[in-house]
């Protein structure tokens, strides 16, 4: 398998507080990579050290074998990561359709453009529904649908999704995370996701993490995490 992200050694921290003491984690080519962990661990930290939403200050982030450790967040983007970020930050005031547009904002004069939008509204008919509408009127899940259909259309190779059920109800996480996996299948888009909902997380991707502290406590196949008893116990509440 080809290795699209390399992570390694990398920490981060905010002024005196050490959030990722030397995180290491790979993704794959079309590979679907989850990231679990309590409140604090770092989750967040680690996507946006990923993203060059915030910078590291030791270690390599590798794309491609190509460093992206210490980008900024556009060139991050440019480069073919992009964020979902938790909370979704759709442009309220914006219709569906011109959310959409902006994700496309550096590839305008891409006659491809037009055809991703389709893909989108046929992965998401609702928001095709809605495609006039401001974006602040659409309801949790279908932000977050337009969260991840707005990233699609910055043509990433890698998606970085945080916490895409967060305030979801079962229902819409489990058409997110449906989502996803089409993603990965029809375009083969690599998605990296840190989710509290460890049980669908594990039953969608094919590697787990596990951070503790800033620290990588577990890496596994989701198969192997779902079957330790201390996984099941502390994220699946349940043996
Ligand atoms: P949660 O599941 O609660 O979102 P998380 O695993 O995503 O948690 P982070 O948000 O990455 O964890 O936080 C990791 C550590 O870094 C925590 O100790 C947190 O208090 C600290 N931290 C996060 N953001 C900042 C910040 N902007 N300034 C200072 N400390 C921060």
């Amino acid at each position: 398998m080809t290795t699209l992200l390399s992570v390694r050694d990398v920490e981060t921290w905010y002024g005196p507080v050490r959030a990722l003491h030397g995180v290491g984690l790979e993704v794959h080519a079309g590979q679907i990579v989850t990231v679990l962990g309590a409140n604090g661990a770092g989750k967040t930290t680690l996507l946006n050290t990923i993203a060059g939403v915030v910078s590291p200050h030791k270690g390599s982030i590798r794309l491609d074998g190509e460093e992206i450790g210490g980008l900024d967040a556009d060139a991050v983007c440019r480069s073919g990561v992009v964020l979902v970020p938790e909370g979704r930050q759709v442009f309220p005031f914006l219709s569906v359709s011109e959310n959409l547009a902006m994700g496309a904002f550096a590839r305008r004069s891409d006659p491809a453009v037009r055809r991703d939008v389709d893909q989108i509204y046929e992965w998401f008919p609702r928001l095709q529904e809605r495609h006039r509408q401001p974006a602040g009127q659409l309801s949790g899940g279908e932000q977050q649908m337009l969260a991840i259909g707005r990233a699609y259309m910055a043509k990433p190779r890698l998606l970085l999704l945080d916490e895409p059920s967060l305030g979801l109800s079962p229902l819409f996480t489990k058409e997110v995370f449906a989502i996803v996996r089409r993603i990965r299948e029809q375009a083969g888009i690599a998605v990296l996701v840190v989710e509290q909902n460890a049980s669908i997380a594990l039953n969608t991707a094919d590697h787990g993490y596990v951070l503790e502290l800033g620290r990588v406590a577990a890496s596994a196949s989701c198969e192997a995490l779902r079957q330790r008893a201390d996984i099941k116990d502390f994220y699946l509440g349940a043996s």
